[in-house]
């Protein structure tokens, strides 16, 4: 983004010739050699990443056995780092995470259709077990889920 910023403004202040201009080109090469660099680590990083986990734990659903469109599941969500609230789910799926979890033997690769259908279960379950609450516990539970108000200071 930053670096956007610097070539619209780049752009709008230096005159039409610019791009002929070698130090110019020396800069645009540069920054365009940046941005190669930083792909390939990230693609490396990616390779490092589906290495260590098929390593650790195969390439396969663990439900049916699939090779196809794997997603990575965390076996006990609790451990899993998942937020507290489903709406913002934010996965931690740096290596460091990666690596964690696989210490605690907490992933597993699940295929698209098992992963869902077992995301599924579990909304049940968990409504299941809210539903056979007493309405006490029920309303209990809901106001630690309540969005906090913003208190904006009035002058
Ligand atoms: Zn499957």
């Amino acid at each position: 983004m930053f670096f956007l910023i610097n070539k619209l403004e780049e752009h709008f202040n230096m005159p039409k010739n610019i791009y002929l201009d070698p130090e110019y080109q020396k800069k645009y090469r540069s920054q365009k050699e940046h941005i190669t660099r930083q792909k390939q680590y990230k693609q490396t990083l990616k390779e490092n990443k589906k290495k260590l986990l098929f390593e650790n734990i195969g390439d396969s659903c663990s439900f049916c056995g699939s090779n196809e469109n794997l997603e990575l599941d965390h076996i006990n969500p609790k451990i899993g780092g998942h937020h507290k609230t489903r709406g913002h789910r934010g996965m931690n799926t740096s290596i460091n995470h990666i690596q964690k979890q696989l210490e605690l033997n907490n992933l597993r690769w699940l295929c698209c259709k098992c992963h869902k259908d077992h995301s599924k279960k579990q909304l049940n379950a968990a409504w299941n077990h809210f539903i056979n609450l007493p309405l006490d516990k029920q309303e209990e539970l809901l106001l630690q889920y309540e969005t906090p108000k913003q208190n904006y200071e009035t002058l």
